[in-house]
């Protein structure tokens, strides 16, 4: 059975973290599950594990000089939910994920270290383009989300580092969809999920972006795809929208996602371009029907 170690300050964390490699250890949500040995015990590790709970430095929701939004590793789903700065999608992912409780315990750190294909935040913040920042011994380094995520459960996390905070660039988007479909409303684990969001200046799509969650290994975004849409006419839309959804179809790995998924995708996608396309008031898109 490993230690577990409860740091009072980032560097005596990142110095056990150097040291020891124990592992962070925030909300506990999917670490406990994960070690849970039966009703009445403690969950027990086989490795070092620190509670970084009580590390200031890794709380709070701030505005940075460029307009960019940064979140600090332990904010919780309810206070990222609760905050007006955090941008609309991301606070949708946020007030989606399980029950009351869970949403005042689980961290954003956490979703993003556990890196599971059905964690609801890295797809907004991967539409976003959102940088993790990481802590270590030696420094500072950030990187985008998309780069950090390798695949179900990996990450690029180096064994001496932690996850310091998420970064958020700043947007104008005009039109902004977020889906969510899962089991049941509260308490269910994603099922599909979809970010999009599209900025619209005088007819002309300046910006158009589009982020599928528990949809295969990791969050899919297609560049190539969204390049299709971007610098067109709305009125244009309809004669580019299918080689968009094929485009969109071919950035998904063929077994990563079952048919009835990846054209329930697909019809989200479309139900969102022919909004814009036929004029739809600018803001939130949504829709109602499955
Ligand atoms: C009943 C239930 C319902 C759930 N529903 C949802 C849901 O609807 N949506 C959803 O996305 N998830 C859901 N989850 C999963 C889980 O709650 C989330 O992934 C949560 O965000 C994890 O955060 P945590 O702080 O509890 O993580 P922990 O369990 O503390 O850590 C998870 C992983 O991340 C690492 N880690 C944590 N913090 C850091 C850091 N700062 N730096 C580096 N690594 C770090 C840990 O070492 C570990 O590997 C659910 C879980 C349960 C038990």
């Amino acid at each position: 059975m490993g230690m577990t170690y409860i740091p009072t300050t980032l560097s005596e964390a990142l110095h056990l973290r150097a040291e020891k490699g124990a592992r962070p250890l925030a909300g506990g949500s999917d670490l406990m599950v994960q070690s849970k040995r039966g009703i009445g015990l403690a969950p027990e590790f086989p490795y070092d594990v620190m509670i970084i709970t009580g590390l200031s430095e890794l709380r709070g929701i701030r505005t940075l000089d460029d307009g960019s939004v940064e979140i600090g590793a332990l904010a919780t789903p309810a206070e990222i939910a609760a905050s007006d700065i955090v941008p609309w999608h991301v606070r949708q992912a946020a007030a989606g994920m399980g029950a009351i409780a869970l949403r005042n315990t689980a961290t954003i750190g956490g979703n993003i270290g556990n890196a599971s294909p059905k964690g609801d935040l890295p797809q907004p913040l991967i539409m976003l383009d959102a940088e993790v920042v990481l802590a270590s011994i030696h420094g500072s380094r950030r990187m985008k989300l998309d780069d950090f995520i390798l695949g179900s459960k990996k990450t690029a996390l180096g064994d001496d580092e932690i996850i310091r905070s998420v970064i958020i660039p700043p947007h104008g988007f005009t039109y902004l969809f977020y889906r969510k479909i899962g089991m049941r409303k509260a308490n269910a684990i994603s099922k599909l999920s979809l970010s999009a969001a599209a900025t619209v200046k005088d007819g002309v799509i300046l910006d158009f972006r589009a982020a599928s969650g528990a949809a295969g290994p990791k969050v899919i975004r297609s560049h190539e795809a969204e390049d299709i849409i971007r610098g067109h006419m709305t009125e244009e839309l309809p004669s580019i929208m299918d080689s968009f959804l094929e485009a969109w179809d071919g950035a998904i790995s063929p077994h990563a996602m079952p048919l009835y998924r990846r054209n329930t995708t697909r019809r989200m996608l479309s139900y969102f371009l022919s909004a814009i396309h036929e004029g739809a008031a600018e803001g939130i898109i949504s829709e109602e029907a499955e």
